[in-house]
């Protein structure tokens, strides 16, 4: 589509960032250019709108600079999940496994009220481990999952399957 077309033509490649071997997809022109982060902002707002969404959730970091703007746009509300720490008060919590390690991701315990329905937005799908401990934080929180969308999906990585158990049903989409 031209929309796909648009955000590829102003995705970079880096080569061996953040280390040998890996292919890193940097974002920064896209965000850098009105005409293109405007377009992703808008066809954003387009599905949270569509799916019937009362929250746009952003990942840390870069799924929040992708999903407020979306959210303001959609006339909806923003709810943050972020990594270890950095939430005040009583938080959910998840861990998963990365390729060396694990990480830890927190939503506030009071994020979402009864009832609400959630659009996850990020802008990287890799491994899926980031998607899937957050879509299992949206449940324990007591919100309906009604879709994720991502900007890019590395599909060699195989994260769409591992998401397959965490998704009940809603779609994930890539943009
Ligand atoms: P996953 O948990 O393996 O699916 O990795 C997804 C997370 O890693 C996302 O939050 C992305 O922001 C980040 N990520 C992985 N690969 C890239 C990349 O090539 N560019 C930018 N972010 C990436």
């Amino acid at each position: 589509t031209a929309l796909a077309e648009l955000l590829n033509s102003r995705i970079r490649d880096v080569p061996d960032y953040p280390k040998p071997g890996v292919l890193f997809k940097d974002i920064a022109p896209l965000l850098a250019d009105a005409e293109a982060f405007g377009a992703l902002t808008r066809a954003l707002a387009d599905r949270a709108k569509e799916l019937g969404a009362t929250k746009v959730v952003g990942l840390e970091a870069r799924g929040f600079v992708l999903a407020a703007p979306a959210a303001v746009a959609a006339g909806l509300g923003f709810v943050p999940i972020r990594k270890q720490g950095k939430l005040p008060g009583e938080v959910f919590r998840r861990s998963y496994e990365l390729e060396y390690g694990s990480a830890t991701l927190e939503v506030q315990r009071d994020a979402f009220a009864p009832g609400e329905r959630v659009l996850v937005v990020d802008d990287v799908l890799a491994t899926g481990g980031t998607i899937g401990a957050s879509l299992d934080l949206v449940k324990e929180a007591g919100a309906e999952l009604v879709g994720v969308v991502v900007l890019m999906e590395l599909g060699f990585l195989d994260g769409r399957e591992r998401l397959a158990g965490h998704l009940d049903g809603a779609p994930l989409e890539t943009l």
